[in-house]
């Protein structure tokens, strides 16, 4: 795994291009943060590998038991498109820590890293059947590992509805458990105490980061009416000055929509067959944005910002802020996973935790404040799996991160993760005398 790490320390240029063709990630961010902390998870759980352990058991009886912690078998790890080397040593890292055996299908969108991190495995010395990655369509490859009787696990992050297909299908196969990080539609609450520059950063970072193809984006923002109208400026000023257009350009802060390139790659055995998709996700997923877009203007909201494509070719989306959003409208309750922020006033404390939790989703939220109470009251009421105070996409590899309710659960990162992929067994053993 050290080893692996640092072949991926090695090619971080290479690997990092490959995700803006194929994803249109901004290259500067890929090779500052995805992929040398792909190197990073790899380290992380490398230590971890051998302080594995189970308890000794006190026992209410006259016997003496310990635990065992055991890979749990063959993992299937199913990977989305929007962050393809994030995600997969997410999964990978600790999974191959654990002792597992994996099929890892990465996104039909998004295939070219993962086969070149299956490459760098084999260089590293990862044994030959240990780290399978397999390309190919979700209802066909990724329905096969989540019904197959030979794999033990699934671990899939991606949309909820494919998520409830990934659990069926394990349920009605062999009942693998399965760990699931889904949609979100995650609220930043903004106070009157905060430093309304500040929080207008955060706040737009917290939407337009990744082309807002994030599933932890900050797309519900509740503002405090006491700094409301200030804030609403700043976000205007600022948004207007955020750079859309080619990831590989240094000065730009946000891609094309989805991948950029359509590029699917089947790897049969020496030969390599170039693919385009049948479907131009891009295509879709750009419609589909400009359709909420169009949606949240029918319902009433007010522009404030963008809501146009931009350029004359390429999935390109003006950042896009949209004020006057109640809670009910469609741009406030779905996952656009676009650069689409719907801004909301509210006047309580209490008010802002009812309206943040009135969602089907709970994967993150962001609290900013400088008032240590109100923090500490929010970040314990929201019921979502990682709460950023003062910060937003402050992911750490020691830090476990998943969903509650409609987003899933099982958590990646931390030692939770590797946990995920160990089961426990319990060994119980009669002392001198026992009458077990
Ligand atoms: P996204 O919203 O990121 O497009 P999807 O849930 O559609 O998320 O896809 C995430 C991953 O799930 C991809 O690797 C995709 O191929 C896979 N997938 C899609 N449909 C299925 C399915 N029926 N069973 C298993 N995996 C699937």
């Amino acid at each position: 795994m050290m080893k692996f790490a640092d072949l991926i320390d090695e090619n971080v240029e290479e690997l990092a291009a490959i995700d803006t063709v194929d994803a249109g990630k901004l290259f500067s961010l890929g090779k500052a943060m995805d992929i040398p902390r792909a190197a990073e998870h790899l380290r992380y759980y490398a230590g971890a590998a051998d302080k594995i352990h189970g308890e000794t058991l006190k026992m209410s009886k006259e016997l003496q038991g310990y635990t065992l912690r055991e890979p749990v078998g063959v993992v299937g790890h199913i990977i989305p498109w929007n962050f393809p080397t994030s995600i997969f040593f997410m999964k990978v890292a600790p999974s191959l820590a654990a002792g597992c055996t994996m099929v890892v299908k990465p996104a039909e969108q998004t295939p070219l890293s993962a086969l070149y991190y299956g490459h760098l495995a084999k260089q590293a010395g990862v044994p030959d059947g240990v780290l399978n990655v397999i390309t190919g369509f979700g209802p066909t490859a990724g329905a096969a590992i989540c019904s197959h009787m030979d794999v033990d696990e699934v671990s899939f992050t991606g949309s909820t509805e494919v998520g409830r297909l990934v659990m069926q299908a394990a349920a009605m196969s062999n009942l693998k458990p399965v760990s699931l990080e889904l949609g979100g539609k995650s609220p930043v609450i903004i106070f009157d105490d905060a430093d309304v520059d500040k929080a207008a950063d955060l706040a737009l970072l917290g939407v337009l980061y990744n082309k807002g193809e994030v599933c932890v984006a900050g797309s519900r923002v509740f503002v405090q009416e006491g700094i409301y109208d200030e804030l609403v400026k700043k976000l205007s000023e600022k948004a207007k000055t955020w750079v859309v257009g080619d990831p590989f350009d240094p000065n730009v802060r946000q891609g094309p929509q989805a991948s950029a390139l359509n590029i699917n790659i089947l790897d049969e055995s020496i030969e390599l067959h170039l693919e385009f998709c049948v479907a131009d996700v891009s295509q879709t997923q750009f419609d589909k944005i400009l359709s909420y877009i169009e949606h949240g203007k029918r319902e009433g909201a007010t522009l404030l910002t963008g809501g146009r494509s931009c350029g004359e070719k390429g999935y390109y989306i003006e950042p896009t802020v949209f004020t006057n959003v109640t809670d009910n409208m469609l741009i406030a309750r779905d996952e656009i996973f676009g650069p689409v922020m719907s801004l909301m006033k509210f006047k309580t404390v209490d008010e802002a935790i009812k309206r943040a939790n009135e969602t089907r989703y709970g994967l993150a939220a962001g609290i900013v404040t400088n008032n240590l109470n109100v923090a500490n009251t929010v970040s314990r009421s929201i019921r979502a799996g990682i709460i950023w105070i003062n910060c937003y996409f402050a992911f750490d590899v020691d830090c476990p991160y998943g969903g509650y309710k409609m987003s899933g659960f099982g958590r990646d990162l931390g030692m939770e993760a590797l946990y995920k992929y160990l089961h426990v067994k319990s060994v119980v053993t009669p002392i001198y005398n026992s009458p077990w």
